[in-house]
């Protein structure tokens, strides 16, 4: 060790390395590479304005757009048992979990929200890819309960949006559990006569494929989402066989019917509503707003209704 290694080759990778721009103000499409403002991003639902592609969106950021004026209130989750395994990968379960959480600022990879759509009152959930690989886990199994019960409670529709690597493979068979569970909470969904319906985004695969995500009323998908159970090179290396390109994408499984619609982000707010108020029974939709009450100009308009033109006679 010395001044060279210590002092002049970190200045050196770090004059070439140097970012021309901070990363906060721009991001990159994946798919197509054009460089693009963060807030025009953001405003346009992350999905790129060159390509449409559909970057992941975290469940809050997709609520605050959802809801009416962006207004939903969370619905609590019963805590689920920490690191029942005492599980240890390159890092301790808990620290895993510690730093999923700093980074994503939820409690885990699932949030459960009641609110209005177009004035159609539902209950939503929401995947987080962010955390955690939007792992189920125990937490995500009591986040799905918490979410039926609620719209069996209030009588609403219940509406998810799925993105998942899978099982969360830190608590073992546990996490495996919650395929049957979640299912069993759909079911009462069912029992209950109240709409189901799913929003896979990409990615959606594993167990999480295998259970809730496929039990909706109504499927609709993202573009372009990796959807699957197991994946493609597994699949090859099974079967021996070469798979058709676009094998587990959107558009392919909306072909061969396992999707009833996939659905540009920009459109699925009305598409939700226009779903959720038909499979209810409720008229359809009001759309635009009423205009704002004016609170600055005095109403002409006498007490009794009669208006001003005729009270001035
Ligand atoms: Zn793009």
């Amino acid at each position: 060790m010395n001044w060279i290694t210590n002092y002049v080759r970190p200045t050196i990778n770090s004059l070439f390395s140097r970012r021309e721009v901070p990363d906060n103000l721009w991001t990159k499409c994946p798919e197509c590479g054009t460089m693009l403002f963060h807030r025009e991003l953001s405003e346009n639902l992350n999905v790129c304005t060159g390509c449409d592609h559909h970057m992941a969106l975290a469940p809050r950021e997709r609520f605050e757009a959802l809801f009416d004026g962006g207004i939903f209130a969370e619905i609590e989750v019963p805590a689920a048992v920490a690191d029942p395994l005492h599980f240890r990968d390159q890092k301790k379960y808990p620290d895993r979990m510690k730093d999923a959480r700093k980074k994503t600022g939820e409690k885990d990879a699932m949030l459960v929200v009641e609110g209005e759509i177009g004035r159609t009152s539902v209950v939503a959930a929401g995947q987080d890819f962010s955390f955690m690989g939007g792992s189920m886990g125990m937490y995500v199994g009591n986040a799905i309960i918490a979410g039926a019960e609620r719209a069996v409670a209030l009588k609403r529709p219940f509406i998810l949006f799925s993105a998942a690597g899978g099982a969360r493979m830190q608590e073992g068979i546990l996490s495996l559990m919650q395929m049957p569970r979640t299912t069993v909470a759909v079911e009462m969904l069912r029992e209950a006569n109240l709409p189901y319906i799913v929003v896979l985004t990409h990615p959606t695969t594993g167990g999480v494929t295998a259970s809730y995500a496929m039990l909706g009323d109504v499927q609709i998908a993202e573009p372009n989402a990796l959807i699957g159970f197991a994946g493609t090179r597994v699949i090859e290396q099974t079967i021996r066989e070469k798979l058709p390109e676009g094998f587990q994408r959107s558009e392919y499984l909306l072909d061969h019917g396992m999707l009833d619609r996939v659905t540009h982000r920009k459109d699925l707010r009305e598409e939700l509503i226009t779903i959720t108020r038909m499979l209810m029974g409720l008229p359809p939709a009001v759309m635009g707003e009423l205009p704002k009450p004016d609170t600055n100009s005095k109403t002409d308009d006498q007490p009794d209704g009669t208006p001003a033109e005729d009270a001035k006679k």
